[in-house]
């Protein structure tokens, strides 16, 4: 039986990878701190093989026995929580990803790190190919996270150039689906809550500002396949339909059927104006590409998840 370790497991991706994982027959060591993840989130995966540690791993990292996979996810990811917690996203980014690189050569583990679409920064190219070094201030607000995760990266690779740890890198592109936090501040969640409580749906400057927003299961689909490669390489995991906010809040509006106004706010500092994923390379190399559309992903959402989670009306939704 394969074992498999997922840091930041009890998160939203995280717990997801889990749930997929325990599928595929892994036993799986999950590690969270749970600053930003909830045990409601793990609470159906609890059986034998699941394990929870409740560990920040931004401390050394200590599995007994052998260990096949380290699944590196332990981050905060929206710009609510990496502004609230600047430092500890640096330092999970930096020290965390030491510790479970460490972790990896220690037990010859096949390693992947949960870096993300932030490393293009507001891109100067489009679509972005994982070739292009991205346009990223910094010193912003959100240099926190963007600088964390390329430093991520930039460890990863030189663990596997120096130290010889098979190591793999997903650039993941916006994400969504059950289990996100109707107050995380990321657009899906914020949006359908609003429109579910009939509120205004605020969407930040004009709304021309596009994304490309992916299903989870169909993300959770393209990082195991990845994991499961031999590629060292990153590879963008995203969903090419690009869309403007507008659109996005116009679609959430018409599936929830709420009478909500748009409003429009302040645009936040150094919001990407545009974000599209190239996803040749996950193409080619693992024969992967997305399955789910943004207006069935977005039923699918709204189906699978109590109005209650979607409203945030619930502890630990
Ligand atoms: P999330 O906040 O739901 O999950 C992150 C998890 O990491 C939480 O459970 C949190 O408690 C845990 N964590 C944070 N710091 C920790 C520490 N020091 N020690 C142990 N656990 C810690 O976020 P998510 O959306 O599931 O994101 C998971 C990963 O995927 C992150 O690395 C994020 O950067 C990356 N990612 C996500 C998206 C997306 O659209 N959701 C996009 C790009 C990249």
């Amino acid at each position: 039986m394969p074992i498999s370790v997922v840091t930041g497991g009890a998160g939203f991706l995280g717990s997801h990878l889990c749930e997929r994982l325990l599928d595929a027959g892994h036993r799986v060591w999950c590690l969270d701190n749970l600053d930003t993840g909830s045990l409601t989130n793990i609470a159906h995966l609890r059986q034998d093989g699941f394990t929870f540690v409740n560990h920040d791993v931004t401390e050394h990292i200590d599995i007994p026995g052998d260990v096949d996979f380290v699944l590196h996810f332990a981050s905060p990811a929206s710009p609510i929580d990496y502004l609230r917690l600047p430092l500890q996203t640096l330092k999970v980014g930096s020290y965390g990803t030491h510790n479970a690189l460490g972790l990896a050569k220690a037990k010859r583990a096949r390693f992947l790190t949960a870096s993300t679409s932030e490393v293009y920064g507001d891109p100067l190219v489009h679509p972005q190919p994982e070739s292009y070094w991205g346009n990223v201030n910094p010193i912003g607000p959100r240099g926190v996270y963007d600088e964390a995760k390329r430093y991520a990266e930039a460890m990863t690779m030189a663990y596997h150039r120096q130290q010889g740890v098979d190591t793999a890198i997903v650039r993941i592109f916006n994400t969504y689906g059950p289990r996100m936090r109707a107050f995380d501040g990321r657009a899906i969640p914020t949006f359908v809550r609003q429109a579910l409580e009939d509120k205004p749906i605020t969407v930040f400057g004009t709304g021309q500002q596009t994304r490309s927003f992916c299903y989870v299961d169909d993300l959770v689909s393209g990082i195991l396949a990845l994991a499961f490669s031999t590629e060292h390489e990153p590879v963008n995991i995203g969903n090419p339909g690009e869309f403007t906010l507008l659109e996005l809040a116009e679609l959430v509006v018409e599936l929830t059927g709420s009478k909500s106004e748009i409003v429009f706010e302040a645009l936040p500092v150094n919001d990407p104006q545009q974000r599209r994923p190239d996803i040749s390379r996950a193409q080619e190399l693992l024969g992967w590409e997305p399955t789910v559309d943004l207006r069935e992903g977005l039923q699918r959402l709204l189906d699978e998840s109590s109005r209650a989670e979607l409203t945030g009306r619930i502890v630990g939704a």
